[in-house]
Protein backbone atom coordinates (compact mmCIF):
# COMPACT_ATOMS: atom_id res chain seq x y z
CA UNK A 1 0.00 0.00 0.00
CA UNK A 2 1.18 3.02 -0.86
CA UNK A 3 -0.05 6.74 -0.67
CA UNK A 4 0.05 8.92 -4.02
CA UNK A 5 -1.06 11.90 -5.39
CA UNK A 6 -3.58 11.35 -8.59
CA UNK A 7 -2.49 14.45 -10.12
CA UNK A 8 1.41 14.06 -9.96
CA UNK A 9 0.65 10.32 -10.88
CA UNK A 10 -1.22 11.19 -13.36
CA UNK A 11 -4.49 9.12 -12.70
CA UNK A 12 -6.78 12.66 -12.18
CA UNK A 13 -6.54 15.19 -14.40
CA UNK A 14 -7.40 18.78 -13.15
CA UNK A 15 -10.76 19.69 -14.97
CA UNK A 16 -10.43 23.45 -13.87
CA UNK A 17 -11.45 26.04 -15.35
CA UNK A 18 -9.99 29.79 -14.91
CA UNK A 19 -12.90 31.83 -13.33
CA UNK A 20 -11.59 34.67 -14.75
CA UNK A 21 -11.77 33.99 -18.71
CA UNK A 22 -13.06 30.01 -18.93
CA UNK A 23 -9.62 28.95 -19.77
CA UNK A 24 -8.74 25.22 -18.80
CA UNK A 25 -6.42 25.51 -15.73
CA UNK A 26 -2.71 24.18 -15.99
CA UNK A 27 -1.04 22.56 -13.05
CA UNK A 28 1.84 24.47 -11.86
CA UNK A 29 3.46 21.70 -10.19
CA UNK A 30 3.16 21.08 -6.50
CA UNK A 31 3.83 23.80 -4.00
CA UNK A 32 6.51 21.69 -1.89
CA UNK A 33 8.67 23.83 -4.55
CA UNK A 34 7.42 27.51 -2.94
CA UNK A 35 7.71 26.08 0.51
CA UNK A 36 10.83 28.16 0.62
CA UNK A 37 8.41 31.43 0.30
CA UNK A 38 5.67 30.18 3.10
CA UNK A 39 6.84 27.99 5.31
CA UNK A 40 7.49 31.10 8.16
CA UNK A 41 3.55 30.87 7.09
CA UNK A 42 2.24 27.37 7.04
CA UNK A 43 2.94 24.77 9.49
CA UNK A 44 3.24 22.03 6.52
CA UNK A 45 2.85 19.13 8.99
CA UNK A 46 -0.25 20.08 10.87
CA UNK A 47 -2.04 20.51 7.22
CA UNK A 48 -0.65 18.10 5.65
CA UNK A 49 -0.54 14.86 7.18
CA UNK A 50 -2.79 12.49 8.97
CA UNK A 51 -2.56 11.79 12.56
CA UNK A 52 0.15 8.52 11.56
CA UNK A 53 2.01 11.32 10.00
CA UNK A 54 1.60 10.36 6.54
CA UNK A 55 1.23 13.00 3.93
CA UNK A 56 -2.41 13.50 3.03
CA UNK A 57 -2.97 16.22 0.53
CA UNK A 58 -0.47 16.98 -1.98
CA UNK A 59 -1.14 20.85 -2.68
CA UNK A 60 -0.72 22.35 -6.45
CA UNK A 61 -0.29 25.71 -7.82
CA UNK A 62 -3.02 25.81 -10.69
CA UNK A 63 -2.78 28.59 -12.91
CA UNK A 64 -4.32 30.07 -16.15
CA UNK A 65 -2.05 30.43 -19.26
CA UNK A 66 -4.28 33.08 -20.58
CA UNK A 67 -4.33 35.64 -17.53
CA UNK A 68 -2.02 34.22 -15.28
CA UNK A 69 -4.73 34.00 -12.41
CA UNK A 70 -3.30 31.33 -9.98
CA UNK A 71 -4.85 29.45 -6.73
CA UNK A 72 -3.61 26.52 -4.32
CA UNK A 73 -5.71 23.14 -4.53
CA UNK A 74 -5.00 20.61 -2.12
CA UNK A 75 -5.89 16.63 -3.41
CA UNK A 76 -6.05 14.06 -1.06
CA UNK A 77 -3.98 11.76 -1.18
CA UNK A 78 -5.05 8.13 -2.85
CA UNK A 79 -4.31 4.55 -1.35
CA UNK A 80 -2.74 2.30 -4.36
ZN1 LIG B 1 0.51 16.05 -6.45
ZN1 LIG C 1 -7.79 33.09 -16.96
Amino acid sequence: MELICPICNGLQSLKAVCPQCGQLLLDGGTIEDYWGAYSPYVDKDTLHTNQYGEQKYCVHLIYCPECYYDIRKAWEMVII
